[in-house]
């Protein structure tokens, strides 16, 4: 790999930070999935309580394959919800199923950073997709323009991230009112509940410096090529 400052004072720290997210989302997950919600309340039926009172009724629940792999769907409106997320009555179940909804409502509301996010998947998939190859044939052709085209291309992946941010904290906002106005989430399991949902966070905080660090290498590559 080609090693340039770039890399070192951006890329690694943003990668880095990336793997601690991931850590600290998966052990503040598991310490409490291992702690029980005082009302003994399992992350379905709260789910089916909170869809009740935020009128989303029409959301159906399903299962989901895996750890960590809830989410909810905007397009056939289903939520869907990992094994350990709905059958444990766990103060993680009961936040993560809260955000979920959160984006159940942003999607009702028609919560405009929502809808910006869903516009640019198919630009940032095209834009992935034809970044690396344009960039690269511009590389090899001596080409700037069209390697400046494919970093345009890449710099999707940071903008998609960008918008993705404050849906997602938005939704976790979202959560922790509805936690609390229903009175699932009481006392000092609120403390617990935030800090499941502050890590989750944390991993969309280091997604978008990871796609921001990796355009910055593309752009610094280019400068050291116009040089020559
Ligand atoms: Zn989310």
């Amino acid at each position: 790999m080609y090693l340039n400052p770039v890399y070192i004072l951006f890329a690694l720290p943003a990668l880095l930070l990336g793997l601690y997210a991931q850590f600290k989302v998966q052990s503040t997950f598991k310490k409490y999935l291992r702690v029980a919600n005082a009302r003994g309340i399992t992350g379905i039926a709260a789910a089916q309580e909170l869809l009740a009172v935020s009128g989303l009724s029409h959301v159906t629940v399903e299962g989901a394959r895996g750890t960590l792999s809830d989410h909810y769907d905007p397009r056939s409106k289903t939520l869907r919800l990992s094994q350990a997320v709905a059958g444990q009555p766990s103060i993680a179940s009961v936040a993560v199923v809260a955000h979920e909804i959160g984006h159940a409502i942003q999607d009702a509301t028609g919560y405009t950073p929502m809808k910006l996010r869903s516009g640019l998947v198919p630009l940032v998939n095209i834009g992935s997709y034809l970044g690396p190859i344009l960039f690269m044939l511009g590389l090899f052709a001596a080409n700037s323009q069209l390697a400046w085209l494919g970093v345009i291309g890449f710099s999707s992946a940071a903008v998609f991230a960008l918008v993705t941010l404050p849906v997602e904290l938005n939704a976790s906002s979202r959560a922790l009112e509805l936690l609390q106005s229903s009175g699932i989430v009481v006392g000092q399991e609120m403390a617990a509940a935030k800090s499941v949902l502050d890590a989750a966070a944390l991993t969309y905080v280091a997604a978008l410096a990871q796609a921001l660090s990796t355009l910055l290498y593309y752009v610094s590559l280019l400068g050291g090529f116009r040089r020559d």
